[in-house]
């Protein structure tokens, strides 16, 4: 098999330590930030045909944030890699302590079809930052953007040190049967399970980037024209294809109404009178998938759109009200344009609501209420969220993106991404010039010595 003649060249040629350097991990960042520029054409082009992606969006999510990711970690990468001196206790006076992060060795990149582009190359940056050599594997829904990936660094990289495998399912098994040092996979979290058994049988570290039922809360004094306009950014982006898209809406019962007008005229001003057939708005990805989602809308009452085309598969942006917490849609990622919508009164309830679920991917919380704010953030786990937004906080390279729980082991982007690929390992530096003669036990009055010191 042609993966595993790839994987024993890898291998070899990490040993050689080339990608150990400095000078040779900024040079490939460099020459993949020239060739996204190069390809910014096709990746449009083949997002249009993977997911009907519009060209503002293919940047706005895709592109733009793997150009500013590059040049981030590119500036700061030296510092990064350096051995860190840190202190080191009195018990073990004379000697100094350093960290020293190291590369992984071989990493498995498996990535899904929502943020095709993104979610394959955002972590490849990581990876080649932190020194490894680098097993990509696309998805297989998103064929044509696997396609340009795989053109793209195949023009760049020697696949001794990247290399991309297309493939479905199975490519991805044969994959995992190889003893990686480090596996990272973006995708659901069932799948997830799958890869952290596999790699359990090996003892590879893994990083799991997944999803779940992302809550937004809309509390009794938010600014409810903004609550709107952020949401329908948020949720409808990708028509709802988002891992950290909102799942479903909690309202003050008092502004459910108003709310729902302002969403209303803020979904046509993104998507016009007839999104089915908005050059802005996406499609979904496939059968199985359109199937699924236009089964949720029978689960509660249609307030605004509700309309689809299955030959193009389209579902307009859909808001639902009068679902029941037992009723399909809730039982599952909705990953699609459908929004349930509940009410309530005291936001403790909401709270405890959501403390029923999963531990989400993302949160958010509309409220101009400060205590309220630090209210939601303290009681309740999830991955990160925003106040008074949606998404945005994926954005930020100097914060940590990932889940906890079910919605995912781990985090990158930014110095987290080095971090992620990378070993730490820990090193004392002795002095010879003294042996500090407390640890011997034959050392007269040793014990009380230790006691003194440690007590
Ligand atoms: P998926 O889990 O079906 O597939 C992801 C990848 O895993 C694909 O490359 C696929 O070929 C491979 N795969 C599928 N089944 C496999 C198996 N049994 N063994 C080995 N490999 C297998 O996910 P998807 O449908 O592509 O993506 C949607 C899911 O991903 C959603 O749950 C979403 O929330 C999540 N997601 C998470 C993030 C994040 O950053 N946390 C980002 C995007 C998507």
């Amino acid at each position: 098999m042609r993966h595993k003649e790839i994987f024993e060249k890898q291998k070899e040629f990490y040993l050689t330590g080339k990608t150990k350097e400095i000078a040779f991990r900024l040079e490939s960042l460099r020459k993949l930030q020239s060739a996204i520029k190069r390809y910014e054409p096709d990746i449009t082009t083949a997002l249009k045909k993977d997911l009907h992606r519009s060209e503002f969006d293919a940047y706005l999510s895709e592109i733009g944030p793997t150009l500013d990711e590059i040049k981030y970690v590119s500036k700061r990468l030296k510092t990064w890699a350096k051995p860190r001196r840190v202190p080191t206790p009195q018990v073990l006076m004379g000697s100094k302590s350093y960290v020293y992060p190291e590369p992984y060795g071989l990493t498995l990149i498996i990535s899904p079809w929502n943020y095709p582009f993104n979610l394959a190359v955002m972590p490849l940056i990581g990876a080649i930052a932190a020194g490894n050599c680098v097993t990509l594997k696309p998805s297989e829904w998103a064929p044509h953007t696997s396609q340009v990936i795989m053109q793209m660094i195949k023009g760049i990289f020697e696949e001794e040190y990247i290399a991309v495998i297309e493939g479905d399912v199975e490519t991805s098994k044969a994959l995992l049967d190889l003893p990686f040092d480090h596996i990272f996979f973006t995708g659901s979290a069932q799948v997830g399970k799958t890869i952290m058994e596999k790699a359990a049988q090996t003892l590879t570290p893994v990083t799991l980037e997944l999803g779940g039922k992302s809550p937004v809360i809309i509390d009794k004094d938010a600014n409810i024209e903004l609550a709107a306009r952020r949401i329908v950014w948020g949720k409808w982006l990708n028509a709802g294809q988002t891992c950290v898209a909102p799942d479903y809406v909690l309202i003050h019962e008092e502004r459910k109404d108003v709310w729902l007008a302002q969403l209303k005229q803020e979904i046509a001003r993104f998507y016009g009178t007839d999104p089915l057939t908005s050059e802005n708005y996406g499609h979904i990805v496939n059968e199985r998938h359109f199937s699924r989602l236009e089964a949720f809308l029978a689960d509660g009452e249609i307030v605004i759109g509700g309309k689809t085309d299955a030959q193009r598969r389209v579902i307009e942006p859909t808001v639902l009200t009068g679902v029941s917490w037992e009723a399909p849609v809730m039982q599952e990622e909705i990953f699609g344009p459908i929004l349930p919508v509940f009410t309530y009164t005291d936001l403790d309830e909401a709270i405890a609501e959501i403390r029923k679920k999963e531990k989400p991917l993302a949160l958010y919380f509309f409220s101009e209420n400060e205590q309220n704010q630090e209210k939601v953030i303290r009681s309740l786990p999830f991955g990160g969220g925003c106040i008074n937004d949606t998404i945005v906080h994926i954005g930020n390279p100097h914060l940590p993106f990932g889940g906890v729980g079910t919605s995912g082991l781990g985090n990158y982007h930014g110095k987290y991404s080095f971090d992620c690929f990378s070993h730490e390992k820990a090193i004392v530096k002795q002095t010879t010039q003294f042996d500090m003669p407390l640890r011997y036990s034959f050392t007269k009055n040793a014990l009380n010595w230790l006691k003194k010191f440690y007590g």
